[in-house]
């Protein structure tokens, strides 16, 4: 594996980029915020640290009604939110309703007018309404090993600890307890949908203890089925079975898709099977079996690309012309050695990436991180091309842009652009409210901007995935939270015992 030393910083004061406002939308944004500042003078009037009547996320005492009344309700009214649809056709608001009815968004626009028993409205002033984030390409079983891995690089470190130690001494629970906590963690975060690029088959029940654990947590999810290790791994021809017993339905909210290395065999199973391909370790050391696949004829559109570090020209254009999905894991590639995060390079070939967090037995799996890594980047890789004196240079990457990737593009990746990606109606209400009312994020004054750059995943307020509230006011729905710390502390332990593997508690 190749290992690029980052480059030292800028220090440039080279130019920005500013996202594009129209008019009508800033007219509007100033609309919302004379509205708020009324709110802020008022306020102004109390003691300013008078205590629990001002704590920040305080949920008021009808929280708990409000909630029933909302996931009984057929149709939800999201009120006064400013709106990114980041749907061009229909544009963003910054101020506007969003109308859910059966699970799916039936309307979207200022001052939309609902009545009736069977309405529940969702107050989202002070709120940004936006697509729940969709991570491309995470190690779902991997959440009992968060942070285990603090400093390690790919080679040998994962290698050797995560993928031939620890992920061998899972059993059928333990996969269970960390896809669980995973998805819990994702949605606690904002992320609505995501690839698991499942590694641990090692026997058909461990492959049913991860579907069980994704269809618990409520999220949505693409399971990309892949070999584990031991004598007992049916794969590939145990996701004949899956698919028979758990992706019989569009409705559904999980997909399959078959996970592999470049392997011809493996693409032609799929295409059998009629699931996508999901190819992890797409780098310059295994770019000669893409370009042989791609002369077999074995590429299809929508086929996932996870990393493509250091790929050559005409690997891009091939990728380019058979409709391939790319995923990068910006934060892990550039800390574990994977090599420079291809950002420019997808660009460069006409494709907008999706992002993902990979492992995190190394780094968080907060989409966040992960749009600001991507952001900070490819901004520095431009700007210090121009401080070499570089001409003509392609344009620096904005917050919206970032935003895309981390939403538009990713429901492209997952084979869901025509579920997900975008506040538009007919699609499925999977949908994230963030707090604007924090003092690290007031006052606002550019929504893409606070949300790449500002924000972090305390300001997940509330949280919708095919119209059922999964995070209500900063907590989780339903979810009996010590329950789940204990389950996922006895796997770990046992997974570590099994593993003989020493952990380094205080580094
Ligand atoms: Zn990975």
């Amino acid at each position: 594996m190749q290992h690029d030393h980052p480059p030292t910083p800028a220090t440039s004061d080279a130019c920005c980029c500013e996202p594009k406002q129209s008019s009508t939308l800033a007219s509007s944004r100033r609309a919302l915020l004379s509205a708020s500042a009324s709110i802020a003078a008022g306020a102004a009037a109390a003691p300013l640290l008078a205590g629990a009547a001002l704590a920040q996320g305080a949920a008021p005492p009808d929280a708990d009604r409000l909630l029933a009344r909302v996931q009984g309700a057929r149709r939800i009214l999201i009120k006064g939110g400013l709106v990114l649809t980041l749907d061009p056709a229909i544009g963003d608001f910054a101020q506007a309703d969003v109308l859910i009815e059966d699970g799916k968004i039936r309307e979207l626009r200022p001052d939309i007018a609902a009545s009736g028993d069977d309405v529940a409205m969702i107050d989202a002033a002070s709120r940004i309404v936006l697509p729940g984030f969709i991570d491309t390409h995470h190690h779902f079983y991997q959440g009992l090993l968060r942070g285990i891995l603090a400093n390690g690089l790919l080679n040998p470190d994962y290698n050797r600890d995560i993928a031939n130690t620890l992920t061998p001494a899972y059993a059928p629970a333990d996969a269970y307890a960390g896809v669980l906590v995973t998805a819990l963690g994702m949605i606690d975060m904002g992320t609505t949908t995501a690839v698991d690029t499942s590694q641990v088959s090692h026997t058909p029940e461990h492959s049913d203890a991860c579907i069980r654990a994704l269809q618990e947590s409520g999220i949505r999810a693409v399971y990309a089925y892949w070999r584990g290790s031991g004598p007992d791994a049916r794969y590939p021809q145990d996701i004949v079975r899956l698919q028979r017993s758990y992706f019989n339905s569009q409705d559904h909210l999980l997909t399959l898709a078959l996970g592999s290395s470049l392997d011809a065999n493996i693409f032609s199973y799929a295409r059998e099977v009629g699931v996508r391909c999901v190819s992890h370790g797409v780098n310059n050391n295994t770019e000669r079996t893409l370009l042989e696949l791609g002369r077999a004829g074995l590429l299809r559109p929508g086929d996932e690309y996870i990393h493509c570090t250091h790929l050559s020209d005409a690997a891009w254009r091939l990728l380019k012309d058979t409709g391939a999905q790319i995923s990068i894991a910006a934060p892990i590639e550039m800390a574990m050695g994977h090599g420079l995060p291809p950002i420019q390079e997808a660009l460069d070939h006409g494709i907008r990436p999706s992002l993902s967090s990979d492992v995190d037995a190394t780094m968080a799996q907060d989409p966040f991180t992960i749009m600001r890594s991507a952001f900070t980047l490819q901004r520095l890789m431009l700007l210090q091309r121009a401080r070499r004196g570089e001409q003509n240079l392609p344009p620096l990457l904005t917050c919206r842009e970032v935003l895309e990737f981390a939403i538009v593009a990713g429901a492209r990746c997952a084979g869901l652009e025509s579920k997900v990606g975008t506040l538009t109606p007919g699609k499925e209400a999977d949908i994230v409210l963030l707090a604007v009312d924090r003092l690290n994020v007031w006052p606002l004054n550019n929504a893409p901007g606070a949300v790449v750059n500002v924000m972090n995943p305390g300001h997940v307020d509330t949280v919708l995935i095919a119209g059922k509230v999964r995070k209500w006011r900063g907590s989780l729905v339903g979810v009996d939270v010590p329950r789940i710390l204990r389950l996922v502390q006895d796997a770990r332990d046992a997974v570590v015992r099994r593993a003989g593997f020493r952990t380094n508690l205080l580094g």
